[in-house]
C-alpha cells in the first residue's frame, strides 16, 4: 500500500469550540475520497486544514508519509503540493481561459518558458475536453466548462493531491452528474488521488472510493459505499445512508432474531438472549412475495419508475405499540421497493417477506 494522505487523531475547530474531533483516514495514491455530512458537520473545515488554510487543533496531517501540519509542525499550503477546485468556480475573469490554467504553473521551473507552458496548457484543455478553447474568455463559457477550466487550472501543476469542495454544486442535476462523472474518469485515467467534499451521498457513492460520513462532531465511519449501505457500524450512519426502517426484535437465542416480520437469522452474538434490539431493514431486504402468509397495509405509494417505494405497516397486534428506533416517527413501519409492474392500485395491503442476509442489529 501506498499512501498518500493521513489524518492521525485530528481536530479542527474555531476558537473554543471544535468542530470535528479524532478524525482518523488513510487515503492510497489514486484514490478518490470523499467527506460526506451535513452543511455545517465541518467538511469544509477539515479539507481547509488539510490545504493549510485552517490549522489543526490536535493530532497530524501526513502527505506522503510527511507531517504537514500538526500543533508544532505547518507546512505553508504553496510547498504541500496540492490543488484545489471550488463550487464557485474562482477562476480569474480578466484573464484568458489559457492564461488562468497557465496561472498556476508560472513559477514552476519545469514551466519556465512560454513555450513549453502554452504546451501544457493546450494537454490540459484536451484533457478537460476544451479544445480550441485557449483564448476564450471565460465569461463566454458555461457552469460546467468553467468547472472544467478549473480542474484543468488546478492539475496542471501536477499536485499530489486535489480538493474539490462541492465543485458541482451549482450546477444543475443532469450537468451535475456528467460532469461528475468525466472529472472522476480524468482523475482515473491521470491516476490523481483527491478528496471530495459534499452534502450529496449520490454523488459520494458514485466520485468516490471510499467516503467519510461526518455527523455529531466526529467521522463516524470511513469505508465503501458498500460497505456504508449494508454494514453501517452505527445507528447513525444507518439513518443518514440511504432509505431503511428499524423494527423491534429481541433475541431468542445464539443466532435467532424474533420480529414481526418473522424470525431473522442473527449474525451479531454481541447481545444477550431475551434482549431488544433495532433490526435495520432497507427497502431492498423487504421483497413483495405473492405466496408469503404476511401482509402489510400500504400506507404510501411513491412511483419512481421502474420501481415503486411502498410505506409499510405492520399490524398493531404484531408489532406492539412502544416506540422502536429512529428512523421513523411511526416505528412500526418498513419500505419495500418492488417492481413497479406490481402496482395492485386497487388493494390496500401487499404480501412481503424479508431476505434475511443484509440484517443489520443494533442495540436499543
Ligand atoms: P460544512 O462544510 O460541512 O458545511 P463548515 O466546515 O463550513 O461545514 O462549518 C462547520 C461549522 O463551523 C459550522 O457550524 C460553521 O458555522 C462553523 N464555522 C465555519 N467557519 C467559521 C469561522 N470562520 N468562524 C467560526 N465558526 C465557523
Ligand atoms: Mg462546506
Amino acid at each position: 500500500m501506498n499512501t498518500i494522505l493521513e489524518l492521525r487523531d485530528v481536530s479542527v475547530g474555531y476558537d473554543q469550540s471544535t468542530i470535528v474531533k479524532h478524525v482518523n483516514l488513510a487515503l492510497e495514491k489514486g484514490e478518490i475520497g470523499c467527506l460526506l455530512g451535513a452543511s455545517g458537520s465541518g467538511k469544509s473545515t477539515l479539507l481547509r486544514a488539510i490545504a493549510g488554510f485552517h490549522p489543526v487543533s490536535e493530532g497530524a496531517i501526513s502527505l506522503k508519509g510527511k507531517v504537514i501540519a500538526s500543533t508544532s509542525e505547518f507546512v505553508a499550503p504553496e510547498h504541500r503540493h496540492v490543488g484545489m477546485m471550488f463550487q464557485d468556480f474562482a477562476l480569474f475573469p480578466h484573464l484568458t481561459v489559457g492564461q488562468n490554467i497557465a496561472f498556476g504553473i508560472s513559477d514552476s521551473p519545469e514551466f519556465k518558458t512560454q513555450e513549453r507552458r502554452r504546451e501544457k496548457v493546450l494537454e490540459m484543455l484536451s484533457l478537460v475536453g476544451l479544445e480550441g478553447f485557449e483564448n476564450r474568455s471565460i465569461h463566454a463559457l458555461s457552469g460546467g466548462q468553467q468547472q472544467r477550466v478549473a480542474l484543468a487550472r488546478a492539475i496542471a501543476p501536477q499536485p499530489d493531491l486535489l480538493l474539490l469542495d462541492e465543485p458541482f454544486s451549482s450546477l444543475d442535476t443532469d450537468l451535475r452528474k456528467d460532469l461528475s462523472y468525466q472529472i472522476r474518469d480524468i482523475l482515473k485515467q491521470q491516476g490523481i488521488s483527491a478528496i471530495l467534499v459534499t452534502h450529496d451521498q449520490n454523488e459520494a457513492f458514485s466520485f468516490a472510493d471510499k467516503t467519510a460520513v461526518l455527523g455529531e462532531q466526529s467521522v463516524q465511519q470511513w469505508d465503501t459505499a458498500y460497505n456504508l449501505y449494508h454494514m453501517p457500524v452505527n445507528a447513525f450512519v444507518a439513518d443518514f445512508i440511504g432509505e431503511g426502517c428499524f423494527i423491534e426484535g429481541t433475541i431468542v437465542d445464539e443466532d435467532k432474531i424474533a420480529t414481526a416480520l418473522g424470525v431473522l437469522i442473527n449474525e451479531n452474538h454481541d447481545f444477550e438472549v431475551s434482549s431488544k434490539v433495532n433490526v435495520l431493514l432497507r427497502p431492498d431486504d423487504v421483497l413483495h412475495d405473492d405466496k408469503s402468509p404476511l401482509r402489510a397495509k400500504i400506507v404510501k405509494r411513491d412511483f419512481r419508475g421502474a420501481n415503486v417505494m411502498f410505506t409499510l405497516e405492520l399490524s398493531q397486534d404484531s408489532v406492539g405499540t412502544e416506540q422502536k428506533g429512529n428512523l421513523h416517527e411511526s416505528v412500526e413501519q418498513v419500505l419495500c421497493l418492488a417492481n413497479s409492474h406490481h402496482i395492485h392500485s386497487s388493494e390496500d395491503s401487499l404480501a412481503v417477506r424479508i431476505a434475511p442476509e443484509h440484517v443489520i442489529v443494533f442495540a436499543k
